[in-house]
This record gives structure tokens, sequence and C-alpha cells, in this order.
């Protein structure tokens, strides 16, 4: 390479560095990781430390660690770290070098010039701040470029007309939503807005408060006091709030938390992914605001925006993107790695400046989502086949997603597992790549939890296991080429499939989880089945409806069974429609 220039993303809570080869953006590795922590400190005998060792010393040593200096960037501050202080320049400088050499090293050659990113938002002296930290780390700045443009590039470095983009970027402690236009060459920020005090740090806190009252509570301590507890705490609420994102469920186990009254104190608790999203739903909902905000500064409607991007590590928080999904009514593409696209298109930036050719970042995404049936409501009505997500289209490979169901009846011994690959909210409507029963299941009231996990890796194997949670008890199974796409003919067999399915041929077993005894009755087209359950939600009103209303739902229910028995479909899709009707009037 002539002369690389390389991208850095300069973050809050983690910096990275990319540089395009062979036509495409690489993030680089430092100290065997992509993420650098932005944090530097001194050690015990006053030893520079930089990255993962001085984030690992910053709750025991704050006077001698300096994190989230990018926030005191631009200010005339001197920031204490040991006997010395330090301008927010000199701190960055250090973190840049660290990016520099760790670059330097991957190409085998000097770097001297860099592309860095900063917040759309930021000032002159901000970005005067930023420029003065390259240079005292010995790099050149060409140029400096906006983070959500920056994003922009990483999914659209190969794009072509003109589109209009929200970026929605939640770091470790910032958060900012901008509306950046993409016509040819030129991207341009339209808006931004934002709260730069607010990011996954404020979701920690949460559950670090949850952790601490479930300590007073249960053990009657104040863990807080208590250094080296809060320490290991606060890495255990990260660890428990990264588990969420991908399972209901997360764990806490610390042994030996503290010592208390003489004794040592285990801490064991488990948090709910439901629980959790209560905890942070109101940062997420300012969060909503300021999408509105930035489209409203930019002139602009939701109606107008053609794609949603996600950025920062706690956009991956199941919450936030089905929020977005509400609001906006498009899924958020989170294809590109949020932590690292910011430093790829900053490489891609750097590219472009120094003329040498870019395709847009490359990364393993399923096609296609994956998931299982359960007991639901289709179309307002009561259906044994509603289709699960588990794993959803254009999630990065490898990924392991686990979602919790329960059972319907009591003492129910086994569930059947279907797995079935595709879109549609009907399951009978996807297609179903694998099935599997597991038995001996506790004899518990309804309610009983199993989690189903669902592992894809990048060659397409996709393992499904059904686990019970009071257990442990689990049965699993593989399923290879899960990602393989359909050829034409494939498809037209895999239809023949479907509507041979559909059409009742093929036995369908009531499904699922939530999915309720195993009935070998229900084998029919999906019209029948939801007959039946009308009819059955029909005859629970019979109780509340007034005398008049019970002789038409009685007159209903009967002609709707008399058409399931004859098996008179065009007689059945009439009673259907006038008692779910009258189902309806009677619900509202
Ligand atoms: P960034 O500043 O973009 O590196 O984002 C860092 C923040 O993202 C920290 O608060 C992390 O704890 C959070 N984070 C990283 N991975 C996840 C995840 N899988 N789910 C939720 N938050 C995450």
């Amino acid at each position: 390479m002539k002369h690389p220039i390389i991208g850095i993303d300069l973050g809050t809570t983690n910096s990275e560095v990319a540089v395009v080869q062979g036509g495409r953006a690489q993030i680089l590795d430092v100290d065997g990781a992509k993420l650098l922590p932005s944090v530097v400190g001194l050690d015990d005998e006053g030893a520079l430390l930089v990255g993962q060792s001085a984030r690992n010393q910053y709750t025991l040593f704050p006077e001698r660690t300096i994190r989230s200096v990018k926030r005191r960037m631009g200010e005339d501050a001197h920031l204490p770290m040991g006997d010395q202080s330090y301008r927010p320049q000199e701190i960055s400088a250090l973190i840049l070098k660290r990016l520099k050499s760790a670059a330097e090293q991957h190409l085998g050659q000097p770097v001297e010039k860099a592309v860095i990113t900063v917040p759309a938002y930021f000032s002159d002296a901000q970005r005067q701040a930023t420029r003065d930290a390259g240079e005292l780390a010995g790099l050149e700045v060409v140029r400096i470029i906006n983070e959500p443009t920056a994003a922009a590039l990483a999914y659209e470095a190969d794009h072509q007309g003109a589109r209009t983009i929200l970026v929605y970027d939640l770091g470790g402690g910032t958060f900012d939503v901008s509306v950046v236009r993409m016509t040819g060459d030129v991207t341009e920020v339209l808006s931004s807005h934002g709260n730069n005090q607010l990011g996954g740090d404020d979701f920690d806190a949460r559950l670090i408060e949850h952790v601490l009252a479930h300590l007073r509570e249960t053990q009657d301590v104040d863990a807080r006091e208590n250094h080296g507890a809060l320490a290991r705490i606060q890495r255990a609420a990260e660890a428990a709030k990264i588990t969420l994102s991908d399972a209901p469920y997360a764990r806490i186990d610390e042994e030996y938390l503290l010592e208390h009254q003489g004794r040592p104190l285990n801490l064991s608790m488990e948090i709910e992914r439901g629980e959790y999203e209560d905890m942070i739903a109101e940062f997420i909902d300012e969060t909503l605001e300021a999408v509105h905000i930035a489209l409203k500064d930019a002139g602009l409607s939701v109606a107008d925006l053609d794609e949603v991007l996600l950025v920062g590590g706690a956009t991956r928080t199941p919450l936030i993107q089905r929020r977005l999904e509400e609001v906006l009514g498009m899924p958020p593409r989170a294809e590109v790695n949020p932590d690292l696209c910011v430093a790829a298109g900053a490489a891609i930036q750097a590219a472009v400046i120094g003329g040498d050719q870019v395709a847009s970042v490359l990364v393993d995404v399923t096609p296609y989502t994956f998931g299982t049936s359960a007991l639901g409501e289709l179309d307002g009505m009561p259906y044994p086949h509603v289709f699960v997500p588990v794993i959803r289209k254009n999630t990065p490979l490898p990924t392991t997603k686990s979602e919790a169901f329960q059972t319907i009846v009591d003492g129910q011994s086994q569930i059947d597992v279907h797995v079935y690959q595709g879109e549609d909210a009907d399951a009978l409507n996807n297609t179903e790549i694998g099935a599997f029963r597991i038995e001996g299941l506790g004899d518990v009231p309804a309610g009983n939890v199993i989690v189903m996990t669902y592992a894809l890796d990048v060659n397409g194997i996709l393992e499904v296991t059904a686990r019970e949670k009071r257990t442990g008890l689990e049965k699993a199974i593989t399923i290879n080429n899960a990602t393989a796409r359909f050829e034409a003919d494939e498809l037209d067999a895999a239809r023949t499939r479907l509507s041979a399915l559909i059409d009742g041929e093929a036995e369908v077993v009531v499904d699922g989880a939530a999915a309720a005894p195993i009935d070998p009755e229900i084998s029919e087209r999906r019209e029948v089945v939801q007959a039946r359950a009308l009819a059955e939600k029909a005859e629970r009103l019979m109780s509340t409806a007034t005398a008049e209303d019970k002789e038409d739902l009685v007159n209903l229910i009967e002609s709707v069974k008399d058409a399931l028995s004859d098996n008179d479909i065009p007689a059945l899709e009439r009673t259907v429609t006038e008692l779910s009707d009258l189902v309806y009037y009677l619900e509202s």
C-alpha cells in the first residue's frame, strides 16, 4: 500500500480503527480485540495504561484513570490523573496513538494520515480539539467527518440514486439521531439531535440499582459502600444487559461478593427481559422523541425516510429495534456491526480521499427469518400456528437468540417443536425445516417455561434447543443448510409442499411450546382451525351476552359447526364471517 490513510472512530466508550484493503473496509485488532475502551490510566508504578487494562482499574482507582474524555473535548479543562493533570486533547492523543500503532503493526508500514469521525453536533472548538489530538499522536487529520455520515457510507458505499437515511446512534454514554441525505457523491447531515448524557451506561445503572435493592431486601446489606463489590456488580450488570439482548433471562451469580457479619455473602439472582425492559422504557421514549425532533428539523416526515440505520453497541437491545419499527414502520438495519460501522465508514472515506476503489462493507447475514409456532392471535382470532420469529432476517452471523414459551395446560408432558423459515405471520405459510418432540416435562400446572434457543452459524447450520427451565431437561436438533437460498425449481417444490400442507394432506400437529395438548384431530387447513377457535370463543361469550344476543350466538355457532361437519367450505366462510362480526360487536 502506498500511503495508507486509516479511518478512526474516536468514541466516548470505545474507539476503533479501520482501513480499506482489497476494496473492502477491515476493522483492525487492537490488543486482540476490535474495540479499544477509550480509557487511559496509570498503574501502581505510574506506567501508562490505555484501553482494557485502564478500564479494568477504573472503579478501584478513579483518581488515576480517565474515561469518557470525548465529553470534555473543546473545553479548557485540566483532567487530573495521578500527580499531574492533562488536557483533553492529550488524553485523546494517547488513545489515537494506540490505534495508530495497531494499524502500523497490521500494515507493516508507518501510518501518518487519518480520517477521524466526530458527532454531527460537535462545535468548531470540539472539532479543532480532535484535530489537535491527532497531531499530538503523530497523525495528519486529512478530514474530520460526521459519525452519521460515516455510518451511511458503511452501508451505502456503492449507493445509487438519492436516499434519505435516519441514523440512530446509541453508544455507552451518548445518544444522537441524524437525518442524512445521500445524493451521488455528496452526503449531507440535514439535522441532528440527541442527548450526550444518555447511553447504555444508563441501562447498566438501572440494573445496578436493581441488584443493590435485591441485596438490601434479601440480605439486609448495603453493597454501595464496598468498592470491590460494587465493581463486580457493575461488571455483572453490563454482562446481564448484553445477555438480555439475546435471551429472555439473565442470571447474575457472584460468589463471595463481600463479607457480611463475618460470613461470606453470595449474590445469585435472575433478571427477566420484560422486567429489564420496564427499567429502561423511559430512556427509549426519550430517544424516540429525539427522532421526531430530528425529522421535524429536517423538514421531513416518517414517510420520507428510505432507511433507518443502527449505530452504537446499545442498539442491539431488542426493545429499541421493536419500538423503532413500530414508530417508523420499517425494520431498522443493523447488518453492519453497530459498534464498528462508523470506523468502517471512516476508512471508506479515507480510501476515497486516497483515490482507492471501495465496495460496501460485506457482512454475513441471514437472508431469512427463523422461528417456531405457538398458540397466539392471528387476524384478531386465536390461532395455534402463529409464527414466532427467533432469529430475524439480516441478523449478522454467527448468532444465538432465545425466547421463552409457556405450556398452556396443566401436566403437559410433551411439546412438538416446529422450526420454520420465512416471514409470514402464519407459520403454515412458511417453510418447515425441522421438527422434534421434547418429552418427560414435569407434571406441573400450565405456565411451565420452555426456553427455545436458535444458534445459526456462518455455514448455515442451525441448532435448535428446547429446554425446560425448571429442570434443565433439553432436546435439540441440528439443521444443515438452513440459509441455503432456494433455486427456482426448489422454490416451486417448496410452494407445492406448502400448498399440500395447507390443504391438509400432510399431518399438522398442534405446535410449539405454548401450544396445547397434542391433538391429532387438528389436521385441517387454516380456515377450519380458525373456525373451531372462533366457535369456542363465541361459546365463552354466552355467559355475558343478553338473551337476544345469546340466541344469535347459538344459531351461528350451530351453523359454523354444521358447515364444519359437512366439510362445506363456502358455507363455513360465510358463517365464520357472520359469527366473527357478532363476536367483534359483543367484545367492543
Ligand atoms: P459503543 O459506545 O458504540 O461502543 O457502545 C457501547 C455500549 O453498548 C455499552 O453500554 C455496551 O454495554 C453496550 N452494548 C454492547 N453490546 C451490547 C448488546 N449486545 N446489548 C446491549 N448493549 C450492548
